[in-house]
């Protein structure tokens, strides 16, 4: 009985670990059950996440406002929505996955270097409205152009068209119209967009002419490593002799920034068709970085920004470059606007981005290459002040710049 007892207690012992292992599966059912649950209420959450990183937060914020100012409503916070730093490839900006919920990436070393550069906040909003219109507005690619040359959509992308960068000019009027067209494809063409010059231009007075026929007032004609200046047949020729481009800050200005026009005959002769060459103006205290410019290449290409910027605002081809031949350059500066001229021809017109109140005029001369320039002229309008120009052709600063303003936007 004893041992029968214990056998029985053994069995009841030895059911211990048994009772034990029983309920093994039973908390195994919970265990599972609970993970089922959290899944499925995590495929639930999954759908509808919304992670935002801060940084990206405003631009979204931003989308969705102007949505609703033209109709379109987002709860993107309800809805779902993933905006994410990724390590991105093959010169690429942003990616949008079609995935529950939408999940955009954008590449984190292209956002901290536009970060570092004047136009970030429109170039940020530029790149986060381009994904989230893929993302939320079914939107592919488009890369048609407007009249002028400009893209006629932030929708530009994928696969290039004869080479063009991406740079788009989004900035001041241009921002409405490039929004309304991203939510609205059939947007009609923009004034800006047309080719009709219609700005009055009377009243400008000629302050500054310079022939180059001799050499008198040229009192800096020099020949050393790296550049030479000199007058060649009744032009000045620069030439650079090492792998930096020059910004030559040519005229200097007074205190003031009135309405003017500056032109120069200019020709170029460089290694490659696509080194761009042209005019400049800007602070004379800042001028290698706070200057605007308006340059084009051997290839019919021209190009237009200010170097406190990422890069140039767009590329245009134009058929009035004569490639390796003579081109007259203008820029009319109208209060805050600029209007761009090849030849006599109209072809541009976009805001100004330099600020201060002195002005000075330049040229560009690409790396290795040589530039010619003749009848070069500063008009300046009457209205402003008649002794603009303080000093004359024979005060020269020269400037060294990398050739960084060849880079350009990577791929959306
Ligand atoms: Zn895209």
């Amino acid at each position: 009985m004893n041992n029968a007892f214990s056998a029985f207690l053994f069995i009841f012992v030895a059911q211990k670990p048994e009772n034990i292992f029983l309920t093994m599966p039973i908390n195994f059912i919970k265990i599972s059950y609970i993970l089922i649950l959290i899944l499925l209420v995590s495929a639930c959450n999954d759908m509808h996440e919304y992670r935002v990183e801060e940084e990206f937060t405003e631009y979204v914020q931003r989308f969705e406002l102007e949505g609703a100012k033209r109709g379109k409503d987002f709860d993107l916070q309800n809805t779902g929505l993933i905006v994410e730093f990724a390590d991105l490839k093959d010169e690429q900006a942003g990616l949008c996955h079609y995935e529950k919920p939408i999940r955009i990436e954008i590449d984190k070393a292209y956002w901290k270097s536009i970060s570092a550069t004047a136009g970030a906040d429109l170039m940020k909003e530029d790149l986060l409205f381009h994904e989230l219109g893929h993302g939320m507005l079914g939107r592919g690619h488009l890369n048609s152009t407007l009249e002028n040359g400009d893209w006629k959509s932030i929708m530009c992308g994928g696969e290039k068209v004869n080479d063009r960068p991406w740079n788009i000019n989004y900035r001041g009027i241009r921002r409405n119209y490039y929004v309304d067209e991203l939510f609205n494809e059939s947007t009609p063409a923009p004034v800006f967009s047309t080719m009709q010059f219609s700005v009055d231009t009377s009243g400008f007075e000629r302050q500054l002419f310079l022939g180059f026929d001799n050499d008198a007032n040229l009192n800096n004609i020099s020949d050393n490593e790296d550049y030479s200046i000199s007058i060649d047949n009744n032009r000045l020729r620069f030439q650079s002799k090492i792998g930096y481009s020059y910004f030559i800050d040519l005229v200097k200005s007074v205190d003031i920034m009135p309405d003017f026009l500056f032109e120069t005959d200019i020709q170029c002769q460089s290694k490659n068709t696509t080194d761009q060459y042209g005019i400049i103006f800007g602070n004379d205290n800042s001028f290698s970085e706070n200057v605007e410019f308006f340059s084009v290449n051997n290839d019919g290409k021209m190009y237009m920004g200010n170097r406190s910027w990422y890069s140039f605002y767009t590329q245009i081809s134009r058929p009035e470059i004569k490639k390796s031949g003579i081109n007259k350059l203008k820029i009319l500066k109208k209060a805050t606007m600029l209007y761009y001229f090849i030849n006599d021809v109209y072809v541009y017109c976009s805001e100004m981005e330099l600020t201060g109140s002195r002005v000075d005029f330049g040229f560009i001369v690409p790396a290795k290459g040589i530039v010619w320039l003749d009848n070069l002229q500063i008009r300046v309008n009457s209205l402003n002040n008649i002794n603009y120009i303080s000093k004359e052709f024979n005060n020269f600063t020269f400037r060294v710049q990398p050739v960084n303003d060849l880079r350009s936007v990577p791929n959306q």
